[in-house]
């Protein structure tokens, strides 16, 4: 039946996959590009669930265990470990599911910085089926810099205040994030051109995501 279905809709059969039950789209794009601001905007849109790993771990208390080990990793611009973060993702996602903050049966859910790198995706997989991968592309190096040493000021973020921290985390992106433009399949990927006007941005995401709304979930209620 299923292969009926795909025989039928062939754009569609990326939604008709039996298996992993949150469905998907991944923001990614290095520090400064724009995704915080892009992110903070789509989780404003009835239908959408706005998941930033970062805002995960800085939700964290402080005082716990997990909230200082990624205290010590992210003011070194370090990423937390693949498998602590899944295991804190996959609960973080549960309670939100629990608290009725995310449906997954009515919300397209948007991963906002995870995963972070090739291992991470693997082991995500069991538990999303990724519609869509946008990358956020800006080629000037220069201008995220400046975008980054803003946001340390505006949001007092210390990983973003140390100049050589920001550079690190470039450089982190792009050993280990960048190439998750070849590991999914080429259908999945889509670019959206960050060097522009949030608006013109984000109307660039919504093109890609509102058709996967409409094609895969039923009309959210307002
Ligand atoms: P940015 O995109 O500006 O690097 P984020 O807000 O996404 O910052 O993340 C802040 C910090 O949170 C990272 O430096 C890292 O320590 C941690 N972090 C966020 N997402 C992940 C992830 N997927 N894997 C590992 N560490 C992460």
């Amino acid at each position: 039946m299923t292969t009926d279905k795909k025989l039928l809709f062939p754009d569609k059969s990326i939604c008709m996959e039996d298996g992993p039950s949150y469905r998907s789209v991944v923001l990614v794009g290095p520090p400064g590009v724009g995704k915080g601001t892009q992110g903070k905007l789509l989780s404003h849109i009835p239908g959408l669930f706005h998941l930033s790993s970062g805002d995960m771990f800085r939700e964290l208390d402080e005082e716990s265990e997990l909230g200082q080990l990624f205290h010590q990793y992210a003011t070194h611009g370090e990423f937390v470990p693949d498998d602590i973060t899944i295991k804190t993702w996959e609960k973080y996602i549960r309670t939100k599911v629990e608290l009725n903050k995310y449906n997954p049966e009515t919300d397209l859910l948007v991963l906002d910085g995870i995963p972070r790198n090739i291992t991470q995706a693997d082991l995500l997989c069991p538990y999303v089926n990724i519609l869509k991968v946008l990358f956020l592309v800006c080629e000037d190096r220069e201008v995220m810099f400046k975008r980054i040493r803003g946001r340390a000021l505006k949001e007092k973020r210390q990983d973003d205040a140390d100049e050589l921290v920001a550079r690190y985390r470039w450089d982190l992106y792009k050993r280990d994030t960048e190439p998750l433009i070849d590991h999914y399949p080429q259908e999945l990927i889509r670019i959206i051109d960050a060097d522009n006007i949030p608006a013109d941005v984000l109307h660039q995401i919504l093109a890609v995501i509102v058709p996967l709304q409409k094609r895969c979930f039923s009309p959210p209620n307002f």
